[in-house]
């Protein structure tokens, strides 16, 4: 994909892709929940986006903004736990925030960003640093913004959002959690990372790898 902005097509392989991405990884965000939560990430965020597939093809085509609300209807209904209502929100507000439209520009995507990262705060109430997937998200919107603001292109700005979000999700490894099950864990929870930062990078990741193609792009790095 190379133009100006994602297609309608396209945002459904992003959420193919992330499914695909949630199946391949689930035990490894499993492993990470087991350390300071109760090992179940990968297992409900896989359940979650089976589900997600599992509406796609009855999805009538050619709204971005339906589209997201159905995909954060099948998380919250299939996911119990604190992401199936957090990532649920998240798919809700993209959709709230695209409602209408047969393809994303990149000030949509902006907009959509803002919208999820406002709506995962509303429900969950962390805030940066507290050890929770805001901490890869909030760095992806902000990057994302700033990217489009300095005039990048809507791929060149998708790559520097998903390393945000990296960056983000690796900096939660030492600080102690502050929401959730981790944070019942206290000091200890220190030394790990978070596993709903990681499969929030993973989310970013993917929409960089599906509508920004690989990371070695023609326009400039990063
Ligand atoms: P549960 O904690 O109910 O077992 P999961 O294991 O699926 O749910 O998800 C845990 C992840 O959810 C954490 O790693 C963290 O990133 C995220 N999380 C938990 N509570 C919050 C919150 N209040 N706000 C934002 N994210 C949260
Ligand atoms: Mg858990």
């Amino acid at each position: 994909m190379t133009g100006v902005s994602i297609p309608y097509d396209a945002v459904v392989e992003w959420l193919r892709s992330f499914a695909a991405v949630m199946a391949e990884q689930k035990d490894y965000l499993t492993e990470l929940d087991s350390a300071i939560g109760d090992a179940d990430h990968g297992i409900n965020m896989n359940r979650g986006m089976q589900a997600v597939l599992g509406k796609l093809d009855a999805q009538p085509s050619g709204d971005v903004g339906a589209l997201f609300k159905t995909a954060g209807m099948a998380l919250v209904s299939t996911v119990g736990g604190a992401a199936g209502p957090l990532y649920g929100t998240l798919f809700l507000q993209l959709g709230v925030a695209t409602a209408g439209k047969d393809e994303v520009s990149a000030d949509d995507w902006s907009a959509a960003l803002a919208a999820a990262v406002t709506g995962v705060q509303a429900r969950g109430k962390a805030e940066p640093g507290d050890k929770t997937m805001v901490d890869a998200l909030i760095p992806a919107r902000d990057a994302f913004a700033e990217a489009v603001a300095g005039g990048a292109s809507l791929q060149d700005a998708l790559r520097r959002a998903a390393a945000a979000a990296e960056d983000g999700m690796k900096a939660t490894i030492p600080w102690v959690a502050r929401k959730g099950r981790a944070s019942y864990l206290g000091e200890r929870s220190a030394g790990h990372q978070d596993p709903g930062a990681t499969s929030s990078y993973l989310l970013m990741q993917t929409a960089a790898d599906t509508w920004a193609g690989d990371a070695e792009g023609t326009e400039g790095g990063k």
